[in-house]
């Protein structure tokens, strides 16, 4: 997909065009595999991601260091 708009980016996930848990008879069928790069990958299934949308309250914690005062 990146070679597509000229970009090079190491293939690292197989991708399923006919997603596994849709087809689970087609997940090793080479015409339905897909190297990608995991942006890549990520684009093609943005259902995955969603979980992480929701936006989380985060809060700092701000912690003091103090050094031991030295005893000699
Ligand atoms: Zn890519």
């Amino acid at each position: 997909m990146c070679l597509e708009r000229g970009v090079l980016e190491p293939a690292v996930i197989v991708h399923h065009i006919d997603h596994l848990k849709d087809r689970p008879d087609k997940a090793l069928d080479e015409d339905n595999l897909q190297s990608v790069c995991a942006a890549c990958h990520n684009r093609l299934h943005p259902e995955k991601g969603k979980h992480q949308e929701e936006p989380k309250q985060r809060k700092a914690r701000v912690i003091q260091a103090r050094a031991n005062p030295e005893i000699i």
